[in-house]
């Protein structure tokens, strides 16, 4: 398929900001899309070549891409920075001096959308010596070949910046309604296989009976059942008529597969982290006695000494780490706390209670102490025993605990009301994207020294700021602590345009944040602003597509009002 066909529609939805309308004009396009281009389509419509639980990327920073733009249109760096200053969109600019070089130049070759789509999945393979120039060399081609439109959102797409609003929503109801399917088959279909591109293939192939026939595999990572927020204990265990009552655990969750010989790890953002948990690969083999399943824990790390847990940041540690796998187990060991079944003995129990579920964990667990363990579940409707069992969580420095609906089936991928509720003391915690923040000045000089907060748009998918926060990031380094030296250097790379001391970044860091309130103001495009903002921590287990909505900020802006 022509590269062009998919710059219009590009165009024509950044035209729209209605999600029915976008959905339509993405709907008219995949119609129009043969089968055999529909994966690279789909994913370039959301702006990337890789899926979004890949840990591969392109890998190109503005820098570099100023430089290309600038060979490609034959004009130094400097000026292309100066006119992207003025732009502060660097797809803008490359497309205006596209436009003026074309009147002078002719004979170009019509590019596809494989040659761009794979031209852009090797880019990510490019490294070593010389990789940056490799990069440079492949982008000024392009650019050399683009047409200015197309220009325009190559430098985006490549930069992760495209900016035309097509979250995963609008692609689910777009294949509903170009091979006129329901959106809830769609997406049921997703959370099973987070490929919209097969997705897309299969609604096209064989319709809603297809849809229906997607099933787990072991081997691939499944969108996990979701918490819902309580404000009080009492209110979570009078929503159910069975409840459960776990630990909330502050670790990490793991999803751990078993096929035979073979296992998968993967942790609750799909990422593949098998390489990094043999030891509780090595646990399960022993410690579950079956032969094909993937079962849910919390992971968490424990001190070597003292056997207790240690906080989230420790196995955070063990997630990241690449290399030396070895030694990292022995410094930092992990134990895995089970909570759920999902699949067994080549059935999937998404249909079966939790209760049906947590009997097969039982039978198939032999727990190991400090190593797998199955977590305690109290069932109780009683709230002074509830009441206990949330102070003794507490006690023992755990978030809170899970009030479970012992009824309710498994639902990948969904908040869904009427499963878990998660009970925290206080204002709850907000997760917010780092999008913006200014360099420091004195004693923080050279590092960011406040942090600009966004909160996700669902329809846009964008992130809309909500407040500046400084407090909470340390300058000098403690244990368990973050400082502003660390976050610079996460920033860094992700720097997208700088206006003096102020700086715009690419929304990828998501960090939990406490403050006082929430207070309306103009003064951010969410239209709110978070009073006191305090930086927790880093959320490496979040993805920027999972942190905090608008939506939450004015149930929560709207729950304080009540309390006044
Ligand atoms: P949150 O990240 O605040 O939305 O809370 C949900 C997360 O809590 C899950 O994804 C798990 O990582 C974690 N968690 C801790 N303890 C439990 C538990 N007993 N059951 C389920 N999830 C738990």
């Amino acid at each position: 398929m022509k590269y062009s066909i998919l710059v219009e529609v590009y165009a024509e939805l950044e035209k729209h900001s209605g999600k029915i309308k976008k959905a339509e004009v993405v709907s008219e396009l995949l119609k129009e899309t043969p089968a055999a281009d529909l994966e690279q389509v789909v994913l370039l419509l959301g702006g990337r070549v890789f899926p979004v639980w890949s840990d591969k990327e392109v890998g190109v920073a503005i820098q570099l891409m100023i430089r290309a733009v600038s060979r490609a249109a034959g004009i130094s760096p400097e000026e292309v920075q100066k006119q992207f200053n003025k732009s502060g969109d660097l797809g803008l600019t490359a497309e205006e001096l596209s436009r003026e070089k074309k009147q002078r130049s002719f004979g170009k070759k019509e590019l596809t959308v494989e040659h761009i789509f794979e031209g852009l999945r090797k880019l990510a393979e490019v490294s070593g010596a010389g990789s940056q120039e490799r990069k440079l060399d492949f982008i000024a081609e392009l650019l050399i070949s683009a047409k200015p439109l197309e220009a325009r959102y190559i430098v985006r797409t490549v930069l992760e910046q495209l900016r035309v609003g097509v979250a995963e929503g609008i692609v689910r109801d777009a294949i509903a309604k170009a091979y006129s399917v329901s959106p809830e088959d769609v997406e049921n279909a997703w959370f099973l296989n987070q490929d919209y591109g097969e997705i897309a293939r299969i609604a096209k192939e064989e319709g809603t009976e297809g849809l229906k026939k997607v099933r787990i595999k072991i081997g691939n990572p499944v969108f996990v059942l979701l918490a819902e927020k309580a404000p009080t204990l009492k209110e979570a265990i009078e929503s159910f008529e069975k409840v459960g009552i776990e630990q909330k655990i502050d670790g990490a969750r793991l999803q751990v597969h078993r096929k035979g010989n073979q296992f998968w790890v993967y942790t609750r953002r799909l990422e593949n982290v098998t390489k990094q948990f043999p030891d509780i690969i090595e646990y399960c083999k022993k410690g579950i006695r079956a032969e094909n399943y993937i079962v849910e824990g919390e992971c968490v790390a424990v001190d070597k000494k003292t056997e207790r847990p240690l906080p989230f940041q420790a196995l955070s540690q063990r997630i990241k780490r690449k290399y030396d796998i070895e030694k990292t187990l022995k410094e930092i060991p992990a134990k895995l706390n089970l909570f759920d079944v999902v699949f067994l003995d080549g059935e999937s129990l998404f249909e079966k209670t939790l209760e049906e579920r947590r009997a097969l964990l039982e039978k198939i667990v032999f727990p190991q102490k400090g190593k797998i363990e199955l977590l305690e579940q109290l069932r109780t409707k009683n709230l002074k025993e509830a009441d206990q069992f949330y102070r003794k969580a507490l006690n023992e420095s755990q978030e809170g605990v899970m009030v479970k609906n012992l009824e309710a089936l498994y639902q990948p991928g969904r908040r869904v009301a009427g499963g878990w509720l998660k009970v925290k003391p206080t204002l709850e915690n907000l997760d917010l994207v780092i999008v913006g923040g200014t360099w420091g000045t004195g004693k923080r000089a050279g590092w960011i020294g406040s942090l600009l907060l966004g909160c996700r748009d669902p329809d846009t998918g964008k992130f809309l700021d909500c407040g500046m926060m400084g407090t909470g990031v340390k300058e000098k380094e403690t244990e368990g602590s973050v400082t502003f030296e660390q976050l610079t250097k996460l920033l860094k790379p992700l720097i997208l345009s700088e206006k003096e001391s102020e700086v715009k970044f690419k929304p990828k860091i998501v960090i939990e944040v406490a403050y006082e309130e929430i207070q309306k103001s103009p003064t951010y495009e969410s239209g709110f602003g978070l009073r006191f903002p305090r930086f927790l921590r880093i959320r490496t287990d979040k993805a920027p597509e999972e942190a905090d909505s608008l939506e939450r900020l004015k149930t929560i802006y709207g729950q304080q009002k009540g309390k006044k």
